[in-house]
């Protein structure tokens, strides 16, 4: 079976965890401060903060930029539901706005079309490896005063115009075991802004700059030395993890006929978190799917059901409508692009999508 997601996990890693089991530091220290240096520099931008999670990088974000109850935060609904979550940690109302059915990205004019005198952020997500449009949504957030907190999960080392995301507003990224750059679990929040830099630590650790002395409450939301050393490792990759995806799904792109392939929009750099065709209209995707997994090749539906229609959210949201989100979601199919998938691989993918 061809996996969706598989970690690249090579010698490197498995020394540099042993190296901190050795040294008896476990907890948050000089391998996160590491870490967090050579994130701050991918990404072009003076501060780099490590998470426990990209939910938690997500939530303290908000909380550093003071959002919370009646603040409205725009995002997508075409999203892992963490994304949703972490605004209705804060007590703040999640509005969403519509998708392009190119990129599966926020439609700027669909973001214009909600935003109120409560909105106070948008919350683009740079979805499936893509950054969102982002010199549309930053004219708009100028011009309606509005923070940006990218939800760049999915996104790591991605540009818009030549600039890497995580560094047009506050950027919040996961290092989740699947994602295109891992530590096991962790997140990482990037800022040019000292203020937000110097709250999101504090927020990490129970609101203390000096040992134990509280300013404000906070979380346990540290990375531990154990899964920052296997960041650091990833780090040296990076660049030819995203070269391999780029090359998976070119390949895919110039020899899969048979469906929609994805799009690559003016001005971004994709570094392909997934490879995600549409059966449009009418097409049987359950049959697809079985047919596609039994021939050996592994699927990933992102995501079947979109946020506004999750049933724990329905009390809140049962009028909103989102037709592109809707039939994106009753659509689409992710195939293997990771950096483990081989020659052959591709082939059997291409000719096995080719049935459909
Ligand atoms: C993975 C992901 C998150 C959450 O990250 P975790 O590390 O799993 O907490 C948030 N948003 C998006 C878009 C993601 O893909």
């Amino acid at each position: 079976m061809i996996y969706i997601a598989k970690p690249y996990i090579g010698e490197d890693e498995k020394q540099a965890v042993l190296r901190v089991l050795e040294s008896g530091m476990l907890a948050q220290g000089k391998q996160t401060a590491e870490l967090e240096a050579r994130f701050a520099a991918l990404c072009g931008v003076k501060h780099a903060i490590a998470t426990s999670s990209g939910t938690a990088a997500l939530h303290v974000a908000l909380l550093a930029h003071g959002i919370g109850p009646g603040d409205e935060v725009i995002t997508s609904s075409f999203t892992f539901i963490a994304s949703v979550n972490s605004i209705l940690f804060v007590g703040a109302t999640p509005v969403f706005a519509d998708i392009d059915s190119q990129t599966f990205n926020l439609d700027p004019a669909q973001v214009a079309s909600v935003i109120t005198p409560r909105t106070k952020a948008i919350m683009p997500v740079h979805l499936f490896g893509q950054a969102c449009d982002m010199g549309a949504l930053q004219a708009l957030a100028e011009k309606h005063n509005l923070l940006i907190i990218e939800d760049a999960c999915q996104a790591v080392g991605a540009r818009y115009n030549g600039q890497v995301v995580g560094s047009f507003g506050t950027g919040c990224f996961s290092l989740y075991a699947t994602k295109n750059v891992t530590t096991g679990e962790g997140g990482m929040i990037t800022t040019d802004d000292d203020d937000i830099d110097e709250k999101c630590r504090m927020i990490r650790q129970h609101g203390m700059k000096r040992r134990y002395y509280h300013e404000m409450i906070g979380y346990n939301y540290r990375i531990s030395d154990i899964h920052a050393a296997i960041g650091v490792a990833q780090m040296d990759r990076i660049a030819d993890f995203i070269a391999k995806r780029q090359y998976n799904a070119t390949y895919m792109n110039e020899h899969i006929t048979s469906v929609i392939t994805p799009t690559i929009a003016a001005g971004c750099d994709h570094v392909w978190h997934q490879y995600t065709i549409r059966l449009d209209g009418d097409r049987d995707r359950d049959q697809a799917v079985q047919q596609l997994n039994e021939a050996g090749v592994g699927t990933g539906i992102f995501y079947p059901v979109p946020a506004h229609q999750q049933p724990y959210l329905q009390e809140m949201l049962s009028t909103v409508q989102l037709p592109v989100t809707e039939r994106m979601a009753k659509e689409v199919i992710s195939l293997p692009v990771h950096p483990l998938v081989s020659q052959d691989d591709l082939e059997l993918i291409v000719e096995q999508v080719n049935t459909l």
